[in-house]
C-alpha cells in the first residue's frame, strides 16, 4: 500500500470518528466501512497523533507571489523552503478574495481570517471624513512610540503612506476583529505569549492583535521599536538588542551576490533600465549601504536581504529572552520579512536581485527553523508560512517578452482632471472630487448634499467619467455596493469584500491588468502591487511542523483559511470575523 493510499484510509477513518463522535445514527455511519479498512486506519491514526503544540510560528513574506518560491525551488539550500516544499503541506493555488492587495489589508486578513469589508483594513491608507483627513492605517495619537526619537522621519522616509500620518503614535486599534493572537489569550486566560516582529510597523501590529505585543524596524534609530500602547518602557532585552547596534555593523559593506553568477537564473540581466536606481545603491551588484552616517543608510538596509536578517536577529532575540515555546501553554511569534516586497518594488519579481533575496530569505527561514527546532522543537510547534499579497512583473520586462504594457497615468484621476468634467455632466458649478488615493476616488459628501444631488448619482457619473478612460477596467460606486445593486461578476466580488461603508471612498478604480500607477508622491518604483488581479492576489500557503506529512495541495484556498485552520488545531475559537475554513490536510 502506497503511503498515500494509507493516508487517505487514515483521514476517511478520522472523518469517520467525528461523525461517530457527533452522530447518534452510529450504525448508520459505520455500514459500509470494510473492518480492515478501519484496523489499518485506526493503527494508523494513533501512529501519526501530533505531540502537543508549544509555539504558532506564523511567517509572512511581503510581495512573495505564490509562484516565486516554486520557481527557485532548485536552487534553495538545506532547512528553509527546502524544508517547507518537501515536509511542508504547501498550498499552489491560495488566493485572496479582495481587490485592494496592499500590505496592511493582507496582514490583516492573515491574523483575522477573514476580508477587509468585515475586518476594516481597506488600505494602507484611508480618508477619516470624521477628521476630514488620510489616515495611515495603524496611525493613534494616543500612544506615542516608547522612543519618542525613533519615530518616521519625514525628510528620508520613502514610503509616502507613512509620511501621511499625522502623529508617530501607533496601535491596532483601527482592527475591528479579533485575532488569532487575541483567541490565544481569551482560552489561555492570558498565560499565552504573543508577539510580532516586522520591518514595518503594519506588518506587525495586525498580527499583535489587540493583546500582543508587536515591535517593528525604525530607520531613524536603527533598533526596533514599539509603542506605548504596549509598554511603558522597553523590556530590558530590547534595550540590550538595540544598544548592540546591529544595523551598523553593515556600515561600509554592500549587499553582494551568495552564489557565483554563473549559478542565477537572471545572471546576464543585472542592469535594465526599468530598474529603480535609488541613488547611491544602483541598479546592478554590488549594492552598496553606505556609510552609517548617510541619510538613506538604514533606509538601503530595508530594501536589501539586510532588513530580513536584522529582522530575524530581533526575532531571535525575542524567542530566548521571552521564553517562547517552554511550556503546554500555546504561544504565538508572528514575522513579517519585510524584504521581498522592497527588492520587488525597486527591481521587479524578474530580476537578478529578487532572485538572490530569494535565495537569502532561504538562508534565513533555515536560520530561523534550526533555532526553533533547538529551543522548542519542530514538533513542538506549528508553522504558517503565507504572504500579504502578489506582486506584478515590471512592464519593461513585459515588453520585451513582446507584451505592450505600460504605467497608469494618476494625474488623469486628480481632482484638477475629473472636476470639470464631473461639473459639465451633473451640471453644478461645485468642484466634488476631493481626491484620489489608490484605490479609491472621494468626493466631498457634504458638498454633495449642499449642491442637491443624489450621492448614489454623483458616484455613478464619475465613475462613467473614468471609466471612459482607456487605462481603467472597471470603476465601481459605493452606492452599488451598499445598495446591493452590485453587477454579477468576479472584479466587482472582490471590489465589495474591500469595501466597509465607513471607511471605503466613493469610486473604486481598478486599472487594466499589469499596468499601475508607478509615481508615488515623487518617487517612482518599477513595480506596484494592490490590484484585483490575480498575480496580486495569489500567494503561497504553507503549513509545517508538528509533525505534519509533506504534500502539495492544488485545490483552491483562500488565506483566509488560515485562521480557521489554526484555530482548530490549537482548539480554540476562531476570531470573531472569520470565513476562512481549515484546511482538511491540516486540521484534526
Ligand atoms: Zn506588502
Amino acid at each position: 500500500m502506497s503511503i498515500v493510499q494509507s493516508r487517505w484510509r487514515a483521514r476517511s477513518v478520522r472523518h469517520r470518528f467525528a461523525l461517530l463522535r457527533w452522530s447518534k445514527g452510529l450504525q448508520v455511519v459505520v455500514v459500509g466501512a470494510p473492518l480492515t479498512l478501519f484496523l489499518v486506519g485506526l493503527a494508523s491514526t494513533a501512529a501519526t497523533a501530533a505531540p502537543e503544540i508549544r509555539l504558532v510560528l506564523q511567517i509572512t513574506v511581503d510581495q512573495l507571489r505564490g509562484d516565486l518560491p516554486l520557481r527557485h525551488a532548485q536552487q534553495f539550500g538545506k532547512g528553509g523552503f527546502r524544508y517547507l516544499l518537501e515536509e511542508g503541506v504547501w498550498y499552489t493555488d491560495a488566493q485572496y478574495q479582495h481587490a485592494n492587495t496592499e500590505t496592511v489589508v493582507g496582514h490583516a486578513s492573515l491574523a483575522t481570517g477573514t476580508v477587509p469589508a468585515v475586518h476594516g483594513m481597506i488600505g494602507n491608507v484611508w480618508f477619516d471624513r470624521d477628521e476630514g483627513a488620510l489616515l495611515y492605517n495603524v496611525e493613534d495619537g494616543r500612544y506615542d512610540l516608547v522612543d519618542e526619537n525613533a519615530g518616521v522621519d519625514r525628510a528620508t522616509e520613502i514610503d509616502p503612506t507613512q509620511r501621511l500620518a499625522r502623529s508617530q503614535g501607533r496601535s491596532p486599534a483601527a482592527v475591528l476583529t479579533s485575532t488569532i493572537a487575541d483567541e490565544l489569550a481569551k482560552r489561555y486566560r492570558g498565560e499565552s505569549k504573543r508577539f510580532a516582529v516586522s520591518v514595518k510597523d503594519r506588518g506587525a501590529i495586525p498580527l499583535a492583535g489587540a493583546s500582543g505585543k508587536a515591535f517593528w524596524f525604525s530607520k531613524r534609530s536603527g533598533g526596533f521599536v514599539t509603542s506605548r500602547y504596549y509598554y511603558d518602557r522597553y523590556p530590558q532585552w530590547v534595550s540590550d538588542w538595540n544598544a548592540e547596534g546591529r544595523a551598523q555593523g553593515y556600515a561600509g559593506r554592500s549587499w553582494e551576490l551568495l552564489h557565483p553568477p554563473e549559478q542565477y537564473r537572471f545572471a546576464g540581466r543585472d542592469d535594465q533600465a526599468w530598474e529603480t536606481d535609488v541613488a547611491g545603491f544602483g541598479r546592478t551588484f554590488p549594492h552598496p549601504w553606505g556609510e552609517a552616517t548617510s541619510r538613506y543608510f538604514t533606509t538601503l538596509l530595508t530594501v536589501s536581504p539586510a532588513g530580513d536578517e536584522l529582522t530575524l536577529d530581533f526575532a531571535r532575540t525575542l524567542l530566548v529572552a521571552e521564553q517562547l515555546g517552554q511550556d503546554a501553554v500555546p504561544d504565538y511569534l508572528a514575522i513579517s520579512f519585510s524584504s521581498t516586497d522592497y527588492v520587488g518594488h525597486l527591481f521587479g519579481a524578474s530580476s537578478l536581485e529578487m532572485e538572490d533575496n530569494l535565495l537569502r530569505l532561504d538562508r534565513t527561514l533555515a536560520e530561523l527553523f534550526a533555532l526553533v527546532d533547538r529551543e522548542v522543537g519542530l514538533k513542538h510547534t506549528l508553522i504558517v508560512l503565507s504572504a500579504d499579497h502578489g506582486g506584478p512583473e515590471a512592464p519593461g520586462y513585459l515588453q520585451e517578452l513582446g507584451q505592450p504594457k505600460g504605467y497608469v497615468d494618476a494625474s488623469a484621476l486628480s481632482p484638477e482632471a475629473l472636476n470639470p468634467a464631473l461639473r459639465k455632466k451633473l451640471g453644478v458649478e461645485a468642484d466634488l472630487v476631493t481626491s484620489f488615493f489608490s484605490p479609491y476616488l472621494y468626493l466631498d459628501r457634504a458638498l454633495v448634499a449642499r449642491s442637491n444631488l443624489d450621492l448614489g448619482r454623483a458616484q455613478q457619473a464619475l465613475a462613467e467619467i473614468v471609466l471612459a478612460q482607456p487605462q481603467v477596467s472597471a470603476a465601481i460606486t459605493a452606492t452599488e455596493i451598499e445598495a446591493g445593486r452590485l453587477a454579477e461578476g468576479p472584479i466587482p466580488r472582490l471590489v465589495a469584500a474591500n469595501h466597509h461603508p465607513k471607511r471605503s471612498g466613493d469610486v473604486y478604480v481598478v486599472f487594466r491588468s499589469q499596468e499601475f500607477v508607478n509615481d508615488f508622491d515623487g518617487l517612482t518604483v518599477t513595480v506596484h502591487h494592490g490590484s484585483p488581479w490575480r498575480y496580486d492576489r495569489h500567494v503561497p500557503v504553507v503549513f509545517a511542523g508538528n509533525r505534519l506529512k509533506g504534500q502539495r495541495v492544488s485545490r483552491p484556498v483562500t488565506p483566509y483559511d488560515i485562521a480557521a485552520t489554526l484555530a482548530n488545531r490549537l482548539d480554540i475559537e476562531a476570531p470573531s470575523g472569520a470565513i476562512g475554513a481549515p484546511l482538511p490536510e491540516v486540521a484534526r
